[in-house]
Parts: structure tokens; sequence; C-alpha cells
């Protein structure tokens, strides 16, 4: 029998899996998601190789509440990752998983989480995400895979009022789900006590580990008990993040899904090359052409993010946008609205790119390519999800081939070229746009951007040569 220490159940539910492998198949439901909007049919999951296997949920180890559970919501059968994570993790081992976005590896972490922590023995389990957006979400999908007889989850993250954080931390509180900053706040004021945690999941383990939060990170492990299983989760775990994993856990096993490819197959990924000036009027052409049920586009900065949804607007594009720059009601208006379908456009940063779980989202366009080629995964992550198929165009001016080469080296497969005749106007037909009188000449054709050079610098005198973005890197050296 399972039994319970302290609120945590410590052995292996051997006993649940056989009981309910005799369990027979589960009506066909449709999933519901977090997103309240969203809903992935059975079918859509079998037609992904990221979903399947003869292998149920039955035969993982989980308890009945918990299959009941995933009854309810439809979940037919495990993805690669919750099949793969979920024994290890409820048998208490130390799991560091990494897995492409959108292949249910929240459920891979919370269901053996759910199982393990039993209610009302003070926190039991702790999950730390990067952002708020990404807080809220998860605390919604742990409810919803919760049981009957659910452990209570508190939800916390800035920008929020603290004072109900800390009226809620006084009630019977079993998980915790926050971002770094409010988790470290509520323990700098004594309201957060982890040491009876026994849980630690860290969700995005990449950008949780990067500079940015590590020191955040260390600090609110340190008050975690040593004696505590860790679960880490990404679609992106370079050999840094490992070794810094390894540091934070006890031997480990590792699962990689995602083999020698980290984006999904389903979403078509094109690039243009663009004259940084003409970067907007492409972005206008392509949503102006592609309609999309819902694109997001992704710029490096706030700034970027107002200033291309301003121009949006002006030119007749509803949209909004999200960064950190707003207020967090807004924020989460905007998330509201995107999730319900209200919007068809979002610009957004990169606060949007990890772990958003949005159904419908049909289009990425990568207004400003980013720095970090793990970023553009997880950017073109927000599409294509579970199944559905999805399509991200990247801006590449001529100065980015490098990022374009660096991206195209870490998914390990080139981008499409799409022609940026398509997407840009010739001068010539923005002047006949604009004033209506200038005419191609027979004698001296307009400039086809395809066939446009770009100029790129080369060594410390300051000397350009141009070739285009084709021969940016030469065939035989790409890696396929
Ligand atoms: P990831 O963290 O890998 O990017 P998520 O955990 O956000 O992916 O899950 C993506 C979506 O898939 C969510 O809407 C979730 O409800 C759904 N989902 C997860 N596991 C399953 C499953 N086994 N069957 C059907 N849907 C699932
Ligand atoms: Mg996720």
């Amino acid at each position: 029998m399972t039994q319970v220490v302290h609120g945590f159940k410590t052995e292996h539910a051997s006993q649940n899996a056989r009981r309910s492998r005799s369990r027979p198949a589960g009506k066909h439901h449709r999933a519901r998601c977090p997103d309240q909007s969203s809903e992935h049919t059975a079918s859509e999951q079998s037609n992904t190789e990221s979903v399947g296997g003869a292998e149920g949920f039955a035969d993982l180890g989980l308890s009945r509440a918990l299959l009941a559970a995933l009854e309810r919501l439809g979940f037919q059968k495990p993805t690669d990752i919750q099949r793969e994570l979920i024994p290890p993790a409820l048998a208490g081992r130390d799991c560091l998983g990494q897995a492409r976005t959108g292949t249910g590896k929240t459920a891979a972490f919370a269901l053996p989480m759910l199982q393990r922590v039993d209610p009302g023995h003070g926190i039991r389990a702790l999950v730390l995400v990067p952002t708020r957006e990404l807080a809220a979400q998860v605390g919604e999908h742990v409810r919803m895979l919760s049981p009957r007889k659910p452990p209570r989850t508190l939800v916390v993250y800035g920008g929020t009022n603290v004072g109900s954080n800390l009226r809620e931390l006084k009630e019977r509180v079993d998980i915790v789900v926050g971002t770094p900053g409010r988790i470290l706040d509520l323990i700098q004021r004594g309201a957060l006590d982890l040491r009876g945690v026994k849980l630690a999941v860290l969700d995005e383990v990449d950008r949780m580990l990067d500079i940015g939060f590590r020191d955040d990170i260390r600090r609110i492990m340190a008050k975690v008990a040593r004696e505590r299983q860790t679960i880490f989760v990404s679609a992106t775990i370079n050999d840094e993040i490992r070794r810094l994993a390894h540091g934070l856990m006890r031997d480990p096993v590792e699962i990689n899904v995602s083999a020698d490819r980290l984006t999904v197959d389903e979403v078509k990924q094109d690039y243009v090359s663009v004259d940084a000036r003409d970067k907007f009027e492409a972005l206008r052409r392509f949503l102006k052409r592609t309609a999309p049920r819902l694109a997001i586009v992704f710029t490096r900065t706030k700034h970027g993010a107002s200033k291309v949804s301003r121009r949006l607007g002006r030119a007749n594009v509803a949209c909004a946008e999200i960064h950190g720059g707003l207020a967090q009601g807004r924020r989460t208006r905007v998330l509201n609205d995107v999730r319900a379908g209200r919007l068809n456009v979002l610009v957004a940063t990169d606060l949007a790119s990890r772990g958003l779980d949005v159904t419908g989202v049909s289009h990425i366009v990568n207004y400003d390519i980013p720095a970090d080629p793990a970023v553009y995964v997880h950017r073109i992550g927000r599409t294509a999800r579970m199944g559905n198929t999805g399509h991200a165009l990247t801006l590449v001016t001529p100065e980015q081939g490098r990022e374009l080469t660096d991206i195209e080296k870490l998914i390990n497969r080139e981008l499409n070229r799409v022609d940026a005749s398509d997407l840009v106007q010739t001068r010539v037909e923005s002047a006949r746009e604009s004033s209506a009188v200038v005419e191609p000449s027979a004698a001296a054709p307009a400039p086809q951007r395809a066939s446009r050079c770009e100029t790129i610098p080369t060594g410390a005198a300051g000397t350009r040569r141009r070739r285009t973005l084709g021969d940016r890197f030469p065939r035989s050296r790409r890696r396929r």
C-alpha cells in the first residue's frame, strides 16, 4: 500500500497500476485545457508522434483518482514525455526532462506531484516558473488535473496584491506555484516556509537557471529541505544548463524525447530577407495575406512591441500588445481576450515566448529575430501544439545572417526562404501607391527584393563586401 509520511506519499503506487490495468477504456471526450476556450480532440492527438503508443495512463502507476480526472478531461493517451517521466517521478527519483514544446510537460510533472502530495500537512510541493502568465496557467493546469479531493494549490506572482497571498498562506496550502520574485518576497516577509517541501519543480529550467534568475533560484532552493525530490523540464536544455541542474539534483534520471529535433514538424518554418526599413511593410502584408486566426508577433523590446502595435493600429489591423511595461491587470485582460478568441493579432515581447498554451495560435512572426536561438524554439512553440499545425515567419535583415545560422544549427534544420518580393513593395510600387504617378520603365526595371544584396561588414577596417543571404553559410558546411 502507498505509505503517507508527513503528507508526502513515498512509495511507488504499483498497486494502483496493477488495479488500473483492468479498467475499461475511457469514453471519447474532448480535452479541456487550461486555456478554457481550448479543445483538443483525440483524433488530433492521434496524428502526432509525440502522443501515441499502446500504453495508457493506467500503466504508469497513477492513482484511480487521477485516472478519473484524466478521463474527465479526455486525455486518452500519455505523450512521450509523460510516459517516460511519470514512472520515475512517482518512484521518487529526481528527473531532468526535455521534450518539444506543446507535448504535455506540465502534466508530466503535475500528475506525480498530485499523487505524491497528501493534502493537509503543509506546503509539500513548489513549482517555479519564469513569468506571471505561466504561473497562472500552470496553477490552472494543476487544478484541472486534480482529483476530486484536491490538494490546495496557491498561485503567487508579482503585480498582484501581496496582502491576499499573505492571507491565503495562513490557510491550508499544499502546493505553491509561483514566480521567483514573489516567492522570495513572501519568504522574506516570513509568510512562506518551504522547509516542508518534498518536491521542487522548475518549469522552463533553462530560463530559470540562466543568468537573470539563477541567484534567485539558488536562494529559493536553499530554503527547501535537501531531502527533496527535484524535477526540471524544458524544451531546450544545453550542456551548461545540464551541469547547473545536476548541482541542484541527486542522481537524476535524464529523459530526452526530443532526440536531435527540437522543433515540432507540424510548424512550417519560413524566413524572409528584408531591410530593416521594410520590416513593418512585410509584416503588414503578411498579416493581410494570411488573415491569421491568431498570430503572435514577437519583438525584442517593450518599446518595439508598442511601436509595432501602434503602427498596425494605424494600418487598420486590430491588435493588442503584451509586455513587461504594462500593468498586470492589462496583461491579464489582453491574454484573456486572446484566449477567448477576441483578438487575431498579439504583439509581444519574449514575455509570451515561454510556456504559454493558447489554442488556435496559427502564426508566429519573428518581427525581430531573437538573439538567443533557444528563444526561437520557444517562440515558434506557441503554435503547432499537441499535433496541430502552424506557420512561423522570421524577418531577417541583411546584418542578421549569423543569428539565422545559429538558429538553424540549434534546431538542426534549415528555414525555408520565401521571396521578399511577395511581401515587400518594390520602390516603384510604393511610389505608385503614394503618388500614383510613377510608372516602372522597361529600360530600368524595378529592383526585386529577392535578388537584392545585403551588406555584411568584414574585418576591423570596416571594409564591406556585398553578398546575398543565401551564401552567408556555404552549403557544404551546413549541418543537416
Ligand atoms: P508543454 O509544457 O510541453 O509545452 P503543456 O503542458 O502546456 O505542453 O501541454 C500542451 C497542451 O496539451 C495543454 O493544453 C494540455 O492540456 C494538453 N495535454 C497535455 N497532455 C495531454 C494528453 N496526454 N492528451 C491530450 N492533451 C494533453
Ligand atoms: Mg510547458
